[in-house]
């Protein structure tokens, strides 16, 4: 008990003071919608661009001839602590400026990135934070290259899709089709690969929550190249089971650059009861009417996410655990853990929240996992892990056929 005690004073301390913060600011609040523009400071000749879709920046404030503060806000409010931004920025010659990244609401969290294509990027150096952790202040070199500057590495929509099409595009049993409308009337995919004899089928869901590039990108992309790909295994994967895969199902929250939600304010996440957003009615339109109309039978479903303490995944609880209608999870476990030395770290949760996972469970008793990523992690190694489940998953799911 002893240990339990000043735990729950830490926590009682942070809900109390995260509330007298977004109390004070609330009736204060700065646009949070952010304006698309090109913010100019033509006499020192210095740019902030955040025309791109999936930037986020809501205001530059220039202190001094060195030195601009970025106000960067949630669209929505409350939210969780994602705080995320992404802008572009140049000069007219070259120069050193200071970045003061403030946010309205909330603390810092990720490493601000470097990259001059937006493919290759490096975190930046030297980092002060303010005492509450409300505004990050850092050294850039600026010239007439423009440079991205952002929270993770910059996904819209239009990269996604480019991914995609080029990665199905020499695989004909791979198919793609539009299966929704967001609420701004984007198309939501499903990419599947599907036999009308085959029965038995697995549902990936990828980035409910746009910041969440770790998981929800990175390692999403590996893990369904491999059960999509070219391998042996991938292949016997197939002839066995159906593969139905939602690539991005928050395309709005993405383009806008959003911490957590979709373009209504909600957070899909908690939204797989009620089924009160098109994303998420969508998805389960879709998946109701395969088991209904086809006969399908959703064997396994994973939903891909990054968190502060990641890696991790979220596994079913030891009740239902016991009473899914396969035993995939607890082999899979074991399988991981026996070859690799890659970190792995398994949680439970509540089932009785409305989370992605949880509806797979009391929707069709099938197993299912979140696949947490963390935030900082190295990017070779969320590959390599997602390789790796992914690999260790079609094993089990084959094997678990055959013991059937
Ligand atoms: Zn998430």
């Amino acid at each position: 008990m002893f240990i339990k005690i000043p735990f729950l004073c830490f926590l009682l301390l942070a809900v109390v003071s995260s509330l007298s913060v977004t109390d004070a600011k609330a009736h204060n609040a700065p646009e949070r919608k952010q304006l698309r523009k090109l913010s100019h400071f033509n006499k020192e000749g210095v740019y902030f661009s955040n025309l791109a879709n999936g930037t986020r920046l809501n205001k530059v404030t220039k202190l001094s001839r060195e030195h601009y503060e970025i106000t960067i806000s949630s669209e929505f409010i409350p939210t969780n602590s994602s705080s995320f931004f992404a802008f572009q920025l140049w000069a007219d010659e070259k120069k050193t400026i200071k970045i003061s990244l403030k946010y309205t609401e909330y603390k810092h969290r990720y490493i601000p990135k470097l990259s001059e294509d937006g493919l290759i990027w490096r975190p930046i150096k030297g980092l002060i934070l303010s005492e509450s952790d409300t505004t990050a202040t850092f050294d850039i070199t600026l010239s007439s290259k423009k440079l991205w500057l952002s929270a993770q590495e910059i996904e819209s929509s239009e990269h996604t899709y480019e991914w995609l099409d080029k990665f199905i595009s020499n695989k004909s049993y791979i198919r793609k089709h539009s299966v929704g409308k967001t609420v701004l009337k984007q198309d939501l995919f499903v990419v599947s690969s599907e036999q009308e004899s085959v029965k038995p089928s697995v549902v990936l869901i990828a980035r409910q929550h746009p910041p969440e590039i770790p998981g929800g990108v990175i390692a999403f992309k590996a893990f369904f190249e491999e059960v999509m790909g070219v391998s042996n295994l991938a292949q016997n994967f197939r002839k066995e089971f159906n593969i139905y895969a939602f690539p991005l199902l928050n395309p709005d929250g993405a383009d806008n650059g959003n911490w957590r939600h979709n373009s209504n304010g909600k957070d899909l996440n908690r939204d797989w009861e009620a089924f009160t957003q098109p994303e998420t009615l969508a998805v389960k339109n879709f998946v109701i009417e395969k088991v209904k109309q086809e006969n399908k039978s959703i064997w396994f479903g994973i939903d891909f996410h990054t968190s502060y303490n990641g890696p991790y995944l979220l596994i079913l609880n030891e009740e239902n655990e016991q009473m899914a209608k396969t035993r995939i999870i607890p082999r899979l476990i074991n399988n991981i853990n026996d070859q690799t030395p890659i970190f792995n770290q398994y949680r439970r949760r509540d089932q009785d929240l409305p989370y992605c996972y949880n509806w797979f469970y009391k929707a069709f008793g099938s197993e299912a996992i979140t696949y947490e990523e963390g935030d900082e992690t190295d990017r070779s190694i969320i590959k390599a892990r997602a390789r790796l489940y992914a690999k260790s998953l079609m094993q089990q799911m084959l094997l678990e056929l055959k013991l059937k």
